[in-house]
């Protein structure tokens, strides 16, 4: 979505809102297509005394699979973006300021960038995931296979079990 923001560059106090359904269902991330459906955004730009601010929420579902297992992950993402819009890049800009050119900014892409940028690129299922038995690989959190490279974790868990109870006492 194309802005033209010039009422809001040339008047202080001008405030416009946005609200739309961002789709991002074809952009690639880590490999796979996570952004099954759209972003919901809600986005304000303000020229508040000469400078102008622009506030994104944004709110998506987000498709990944576990690092070590392997497991479908669902995750629901919500972040807040801040920026300052400039015309021209000036001694003040920094990482969040954004140089548009003509009064014109491109909201799809500045969004799909922060989205991009924030969101993590690796996943597990849970933060004590076992992963899958690197012999035969099966999913060690759906029960043991019975290898042997699985044993020597076995017992290192059966000690550890031994050492809590025995710290608890
Ligand atoms: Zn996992
Ligand atoms: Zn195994």
């Amino acid at each position: 979505m194309d802005l033209k923001l010039e009422k809001v560059f040339l008047n202080e106090g001008e405030c416009i809102s946005v609200q739309y359904c961002l789709e991002m269902s074809d952009i690639c991330f880590s490999g796979t297509k996570p952004f099954r459906t759209p972003v919901k955004t809600d986005v304000s730009i303000e020229n508040h005394a000469g400078t102008v601010y622009l506030k994104a929420n944004v709110e998506f579902d987000f498709h990944t699979s576990c690092d070590r297992c392997a497991v479908d992950i669902l995750k629901r993402f919500n972040y807040t973006f801040n920026h300052i819009l400039k015309l021209a890049v000036d001694e003040n800009c920094d990482e969040n300021s954004i140089v548009i050119e003509n009064y014109k900014l491109d909201l799809d892409k500045l969004l799909i960038d922060d989205i991009l940028l924030e969101t993590p690129s690796k996943f597990l299922c849970s933060d004590d995931c076992k992963g899958l038995c690197l012999n035969c690989g099966q999913n060690l959190n759906q029960g043991m296979c019975g290898c042997n490279t699985y044993q020597g974790e076995l017992h290192f868990e059966v000690l550890k079990s031994l050492i809590n109870e025995n710290t608890k006492n």
